[in-house]
């Protein structure tokens, strides 16, 4: 084939291939360039604003009021006995958290403020893709490098080799490197996650007859890396239906921007991915979207903004900083209102890489399901912030389950030294603010069954599919 023009191809007029690889033309290509910055710029116009300021203000402080009291009957009973003054004064204090606010205004020096963050080319990463042309991090003093990032390996070992000051994490990833599962042990944190729900099963168009799974004994398919979500929730899925995920079907790992390619060559039957190649294998008329992971677990968490504990405690006005300015980006992304522009303004290139459609599809939960229906799904993808710590024991009890980790497991212990906002709840202790907080540990409801983070064992045998 020739580099510049595609003179054999019979369903395309012949014109310039375009440089980045998308299959549109130069001035496609310029036009898009063109909206994304305009799209910014009004963005960026709406963050300016006083009304956002102060919704995006009280975002943040609802999110850490939410970390430290997720029992909503506790909050209302410290608030009663201490006031309102004092319990501000109280959250303002929390470190490394709760002093964003006061920060703003201070302007605490920053101990580094050129940062590398890695990101794989998914919806997921929308906050902290977004921060960047929007000019959040700039806005709290950082130069920051986005980095799109190969597969999720890379990202581990680029986090561990500190090559990458922070990065775009699969949530259960931290968990597994700060155990030394799959890799060296070092300790890493889930500072905010970054979306919740926003993943789908896709099948090939082949199989548009076989919506059982019970029909799906024999098939192939594929999820980003074992220790993501998607993983859990195929493996979940499949053996809810009565199959055993790793006798009766196989799953391998290919990182998601390959995902379509396989798809389409007949390499997997389907896979349980990240957007937007769910909605892309339906641009290309490949694949399917067979159930929103939304359906299995409402809420349900994916991938998270972390980095290592060595790096926050080492940097902790830069560290408030980022995650200052990856919360804005998450109030700015939970609008609805802003959806349509934020799918502009990450599609290109440099970002996701992605016709702009595909990418709005996702975000706005308007999108055809490849099964001839336009369907409307407004919470199709969200991004709440809130690491419920339960949400880590629900990620060990699975991997666990099928055995990733074996033996015992402290559960508390990990998820809390993980899943950051404990160390919230270790300084209002500190500040003598002795309340009695129920831990950030709420009950989820997966497929209709309750997970009680109270009781991980009992969770763990009560399952009939599992790893011998
Ligand atoms: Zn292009
Ligand atoms: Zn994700």
């Amino acid at each position: 084939m020739s580099e510049f023009f595609d003179p054999y191809n019979a369903d395309k007029p012949l014109m310039l291939k375009c440089s980045c690889g998308r299959d549109h033309t130069v001035a496609d290509h310029q036009a898009e360039e063109a909206s994304a910055t305009q799209a910014a710029a009004t963005l960026r116009e709406r963050s300016e604003t006083s009304e956002f300021e102060a919704y995006s203000r009280e975002f943040i402080e609802a999110t850490l009021v939410k970390a430290l009291f997720p029992q909503d009957a506790v909050r209302r009973s410290f608030l009663r006995a201490v006031g309102k003054g004092t319990a501000m004064a109280a959250i303002a204090s929390v470190l490394p958290v709760a002093s964003l606010q006061a920060m703003a205004q201070e302007k605490k020096s920053l101990e580094k403020t050129n940062l590398k963050i890695g990101f794989i080319p998914i919806t997921c990463a929308t906050p902290l893709i977004m921060a960047h042309p929007l000019g959040f991090y700039k806005r709290e003093g950082l130069n920051v490098e986005v980095i799109k990032t190969a597969g999720w390996a890379l990202i581990r070992d680029k986090m561990i080799n500190k090559e990458y000051d922070a990065t775009h994490f699969l949530s259960p990833m931290p968990l597994a490197i700060s155990m030394g599962v799959g890799s060296n042990s070092v300790p890493m944190n889930v500072a905010t996650i970054q979306n919740t729900n926003g993943q789908a099963i896709t099948l090939h168009v082949k199989h548009k007859d076989k919506r059982d799974p019970k029909e799906w004994k024999g098939f192939k398919f594929a999820v980003p890396f074992e220790f993501s979500m998607h993983n859990f929730l195929l493996r979940y899925y499949v053996a809810e239906h009565g199959l055993n995920p790793d006798t009766d079907i196989q799953i391998r790992v290919v990182p998601p921007p390959e995902m379509v390619a396989n798809l389409r060559a007949g390499n997997i039957d389907g896979y349980l991915g990240p957007d937007p190649f769910n909605q892309r294998a339906v641009y290309d008329e490949v694949g399917f979207l067979h159930v929103l992971t939304k359906d299995l677990w409402y809420g349900h968490p994916c991938c998270a903004f972390g980095t290592s504990t060595e790096f926050i405690k080492q940097n902790p006005n830069t560290f408030a900083a980022l995650y200052r300015s990856v919360l804005t980006a998450a109030a700015m992304a939970r609008q609805a209102k802003n959806r349509e522009l934020i799918a502009k303004v990450i599609s290109p290139q440099a970002y996701l890489n992605q016709p702009e459609t595909v990418v709005a599809q996702v975000l706005t939960g308007r999108f055809a399901d490849g099964l001839g229906k336009i369907q409307n799904v407004p919470d199709r993808a969200d991004f709440d912030p809130m690491p419920w710590q339960s949400m880590a024991v629900w990620m060990l009890t699975q991997m666990q389950r099928w055995g990733y980790v074996k033996g015992d497991v402290n559960y508390k212990q990990i998820a809390e030294q993980v899943f950051l906002i404990t160390d919230a709840r270790k300084y209002m202790k500190e500040l003598g603010q002795d309340f009695k907080a129920g831990p950030a540990y709420e009950k989820h409801t997966i497929m209709g069954k309750v997970f009680d983070p109270a009781k991980p064992v009992e969770y763990l045998n009560s399952f009939a599919i599992k790893k011998a």
